[in-house]
């Protein structure tokens, strides 16, 4: 099957474009205690770095409410210009009545309808945050979570199909709350007044079935951008894994206008991870470049030694380290595609593929690596020195191949 409909409704945050035809926006999160400004800070400005489009921060405090506008300025100061969003739970309303400098400092607050307010506090709370966003010129995300699906609308749907000649299961009761949460939340939205352009929607949820089918049935209903993301992915491949199983078949659809990974780092692991994989999720799919590509093979029994592995981590590291400056100094970069490969079976042909590439000598193969440039053998590696030779021919080829965007 497929939809094709990524939206054409734009929605611009700060200075970013979601939707609309713009390219699919990467977003992560903070988890710093946003009251630390110093903190909050330093890891925003890694996330945006690491090629974090839009970074969202927690504003669950009068203190971390008073920090946001500190913490844009000390961010402008470091020249980084990354929009910031704010989320907002259970106490929004408050926060930004309270604190005008932090409202106008967000470039979008993120609302979770199932925590706005409970009872006959939901409504009014939520109409107010919407005003706020509409009296500071502001987006907002509305962000429907399973973990804090809006409990009265769910008991509602409930008893409905109790009622019904042919209930349905629980779980599809529980997938529609999750779409009706967001789409009523949306239209209440405008009716208060928010333009339908300012209005991003997510329906985040941790299973990838769930996901897959409510982003479908999302994305069949209405035309509003959509923030896609497993919550709760959890810790290391499992979250990688799920988080690219979900979104993938969602991206290949057309389903989905920005996208976050939401890993749970390994304790002081590196929050920037998450930007990655989504970076990596987007260009293996062919749907956007950020930096070029190390194709290497697995390895087998025609290897001896670890050698091609190291090189190819070698020239990940040294691509990952110098891409910052390769993006500024270079155009298109981010579409080169590097081999190593470790024997002559694939090497030469995947080598020759690639626009620079090396095919290290296998098990009884001569102790030479022939090097590929656009296709043609250009010059042979031998000794010791191998792995610095041909960093240094990666960087004379990015050198000589991509234009210095100055001189264009
Ligand atoms: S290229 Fe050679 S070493 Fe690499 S997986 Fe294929 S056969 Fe094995």
């Amino acid at each position: 099957m497929s939809i094709q409909r990524r939206s054409t409704v734009a929605v611009t945050i700060g200075t970013v474009r979601v939707g609309g035809g713009a390219p699919i926006v990467v977003q992560s999160m903070t988890n710093t205690d946003t009251a630390d400004v110093a903190a909050t800070a330093q890891q925003v400005q890694a996330l945006a770095r690491a090629g974090s489009e839009l970074v969202r921060v927690t504003v669950n405090t009068a203190e971390a409410a008073a920090a946001v506008a500190p913490l844009r300025e000390r961010l402008e100061q470091a020249g980084v210009t990354v929009p910031l969003i704010g989320d907002f739970h259970f106490n929004g309303h408050k926060l930004l009545a309270e604190h005008p400098a932090c409202a106008q400092a967000l470039a979008k607050y993120r609302i979770n309808p199932g925590n706005v307010g409970r009872g006959s506090k939901r409504d009014p709370q939520f109409a107010q945050m919407i005003e706020t966003a509409c009296r500071y010129g502001k987006p907002v995300r509305i962000g429907v979570n399973w973990g804090s699906l809006d409990a009265e609308l769910l008991t509602r749907l409930m008893d409905e199909n109790s009622q019904r000649a042919a209930p349905r299961g629980a779980q599809e009761v529980m997938r529609e709350a999750v779409v009706q949460s967001a789409l009523s939340s949306a239209a209440r939205a405008e009716e208060l007044g928010l333009a339908h352009e300012r209005i991003v929607l997510s329906a985040k949820v941790s299973g990838v079935q769930d996901l897959i089918a409510i982003y479908r049935d999302l994305a069949s209903r209405c035309d509003y951008p959509l923030h896609l993301g497993l919550t709760e992915a959890g810790m290391g491949s499992k979250g990688i894994v799920a988080s690219t199983a979900g979104m993938a078949v969602l991206l290949q659809e057309g389903i989905g206008d920005t996208i976050r990974v939401s890993l749970t780092p390994e304790p002081a692991g590196d929050r920037t991870q998450e930007v990655q994989v989504a970076q990596e999720i987007l260009q293996t799919m062919g749907l956007r470049s950020f930096a070029p590509l190390v194709v290497a093979c697995p390895g087998c029994g025609r290897t001896t030694s670890t050698v091609f592995q190291q090189l190819a981590q070698r020239i990940q590291a040294h691509i990952r380290e110098r891409m910052p400056q390769w993006r500024q100094d270079y155009a298109g970069v981010e579409d080169m595609r590097v081999a190593v490969m470790g024997c002559v079976v694939n090497g030469p042909g995947e080598s020759r593929h690639a626009n620079i590439g090396i095919s290290l000598p296998g098990t009884g193969e001569r102790p030479v690596a022939p090097v590929y440039e656009d296709g043609e053998k250009t010059v042979t590696l031998k000794g010791e020195r191998i792995a610095e030779e041909f960093q240094q021919l990666v960087e004379q080829y990015v050198a000589r191949r991509y234009a210095r965007r100055a001189d264009r």
